[in-house]
């Protein structure tokens, strides 16, 4: 017999109808002769409205009783379910987080899972029966040793399939939802969005951390990590839905701390690194994309890309390219200044020294031990940019081997996750798969900092103490003045809220620095394999927004992400500009 867990998301057992054409389907595959764990989500808005009931009655509810009230709409659902499938005359028996024994961090809002029993789940499928889980919520023991409830942060359904599959040794986990599958990007914006057959689970990573709610980064992450084969289908329609593939091998599943895998997996060093910037030019739309145009007909293959916000109406763009084309970038950028004005300058002998891993992901703690490690070493970062999986900086070559060693150090690294100068195989793999769009960010810039090591490592520990999670860290400096730097992040609107008495201490620790909100923005991140190999890709998307007149607020990328950030209002044409650019709906 197969053993098969699926998970049905709100959207997909939203009224009684929809519940109960679900327990067909799900009798349908009983019949077949498979054995059956049903995840389930609460029905339709049902966890929003709760949300909106404990608003209305506290204005800070306290974690711990937001927890107990909202992991109540899965338990509706689980029943529901479990009452039509014995209807059916299917034996089905429902069970909460904490019955199964899905054991949690003791964190309210947003707990990992350490661990998950299967006796009970088994000693039922042995008897026969379809057993129904609630998704989204475990128990853990309280500091007390008290039993407590605890729930896995919004939309962490999928990830307790995801993890159920792990700890009960499934081949594969289905979600269904109320998509054909992973698509391009979101429909609700772009109608004609096309049904990808297949993605990485590094690109779908990087697409659900910034915003794809299809699927539940966490999900995605233990999918990859423990080699489920992970759909995601239609719960209305017969499709052949979206396989998520990954290249890793497979770890031996870590009881006590089945999300708590090692959170760096790699360090890459890339040396012979120039930093070219461009600075004091006009901030309006089209201006990236002719620089990056520029540096792609000349066939200039650019690494990082990093725009901060600055005072007034000019703005700097800083990038990296490897020091052999430096003499051919350094003609490009007088021809741009030639054009645009403002002025370029360089600096060679550079480094990127970048951490990798799907756990740096909703772990602040993680950017933060990077730049205080390197600051112990006495380093100064010149460049910082940050997707939610990796965290790139540049510094002095100089700098090297010491960064290699504390850096090594402190996330236990072997000498074989040490990569230096990398080769990557090319892939033959599209330089655009999917564009995601966050809407739930604010922009933070912190103005006139001091150049010296260890402010960035102060600015994100302090942030990373409070469990405050901020991402599309980009510093940058102005090549000509080395005073002071600017250094920007996003962070979602509810962690904002809780910052401000650190940013006081913040800027009080450096006199003169400020901290200042950005305008309501969104952050739009095109997502691709095959950007890493293609020389241009950035231009094109910075054409796009330009063409439909839209300006870029800040820029940061990864080898296979590029973030814009621009004004919310702006938002959903940005994604569909893109879109169609790259003509992902052909
Ligand atoms: P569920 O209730 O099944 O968990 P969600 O609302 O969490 O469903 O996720 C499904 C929704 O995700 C879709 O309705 C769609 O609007 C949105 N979405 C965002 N990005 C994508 C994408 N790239 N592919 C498919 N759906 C997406
Ligand atoms: N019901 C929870 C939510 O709405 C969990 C989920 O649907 O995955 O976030
Ligand atoms: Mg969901």
């Amino acid at each position: 017999m197969t053993l098969l867990i699926k998970k049905f998301g709100g959207t997909s057992v939203g009224d009684i109808t929809k519940i109960k054409a679900i327990a067909q389907s799900i009798c349908q595959s009983k019949e077949a002769g498979n054995d059956i764990v049903v995840v389930v989500s609460a029905m339709g808005n049902s966890t929003d409205n709760l949300n909106k009931l404990a608003k209305l009655i506290s204005s800070k509810p306290n974690n711990r009783e937001l927890d107990m009230l909202l992991s109540t709409g899965e338990q509706v659902t689980i029943a529901l379910l479990s009452m039509s499938l014995n209807d059916f005359g299917i034996p089905a028996i429902s069970m909460t987080g904490s019955q199964v024994g899905i054991i949690t961090e003791s964190i309210h809002g947003k707990a990992r899972i350490l661990d998950i029993k299967t006796e009970r789940i088994q000693s039922y499928l042995d008897q026969g029966y379809i057993v129904i889980v609630a998704g989204f919520q475990g128990s853990t023991l309280s500091h007390t040793g008290l039993m407590e409830i605890t729930t896995l942060g919004r939309g962490g359904s999928d990830t307790s399939a995801v993890a159920l599959s792990a700890a009960l040794g499934a081949e594969t986990c289905e979600i269904y939802t109320d998509v054909p599958g992973v698509l391009t990007t979101d429909p609700r914006i772009v109608p004609d969005a096309k049904l990808l057959d297949y993605i990485s689970c590094e690109e779908m990573l990087e697409l659900a951390s910034v915003g794809a709610s299809v699927l539940h980064p966490r999900a995605v992450e233990i999918a990859r990590n423990y080699g489920i084969k992970l759909y995601v289908k239609s719960s209305q329609t017969l499709s052949k839905g979206t396989l998520l593939h990954s290249q890793i091998k497979p770890l031996p599943l870590k009881r006590g701390g089945l999300e708590l895998t090692k959170t760096v997996n790699s360090l890459e060093v890339l040396e012979n690194q120039a930093v070219l910037s461009v600075s004091n030019l006009p901030d309006r739309p089209g201006i990236a994309a002719q620089i990056f145009e520029t540096l792609s007909a000349a066939n200039i293959n650019v690494d990082l890309i990093i725009q901060t916000t600055h005072d007034g109406n000019i703005n700097d763009i800083a990038f990296t390219v490897n020091a052999l084309e430096l003499k051919k970038t350094i003609e490009q950028c007088k021809l741009i200044t030639n054009q645009l004005g403002g002025e370029y300058n360089y600096k060679t002998n550079m480094t990127k020294l970048s951490i990798q891993g799907a756990g740096i992901m909703g772990r602040p703690s993680v950017s933060a031990d990077l730049f205080d490690t390197l600051s112990q070493a006495n380093i100064n970062v010149r460049l910082i940019a940050t997707s939610e999986i990796k965290v790139s900086c540049v510094i002095d070559i100089s700098n090297i081997p010491k960064a290699i060693r504390f850096v090594g150090e402190k996330f236990k690294l072997s000498d074989s996750q040490i990569l230096i100068n990398p080769i990557f195989k090319k892939q033959d793999q599209p330089e655009v798969r999917g564009i995601a769009l966050d809407k739930n960010q604010v922009q933070v810039s912190f103005r006139n900092l001091p150049d010296k090591p260890g402010v960035a490592a102060s600015i994100c520990l302090a942030l990373a103490e409070s469990n405050l999670i901020f991402d599309t860290i980009v510093q940058s400096e102005r090549v000509t003045s080395f005073k002071t730097k600017d250094i920007s992040f996003t962070m979602s609107k509810q962690d904002r809220e809780q910052a401000d008495l650190i940013f006081k201490s913040l800027t009080k620790k450096f006199p003169g620095s400020f901290v200042e909100d950005g305008p309501a923005i969104a952050k739009v991140s095109t997502v691709g394999a095959g950007m890493a190999f293609k020389v241009g890709t950035a231009g094109k998307i910075f054409r796009a927004l330009a063409n439909e007149n839209i300006n870029v607020e800040m820029i940061a990328t990864s080898e296979i992400r590029t973030s814009c950030i621009v004004l919310e209002k702006n938002c959903d044409k940005a994604v569909k500009a893109i879109h169609s650019y790259f003509q992902l709906d052909k």
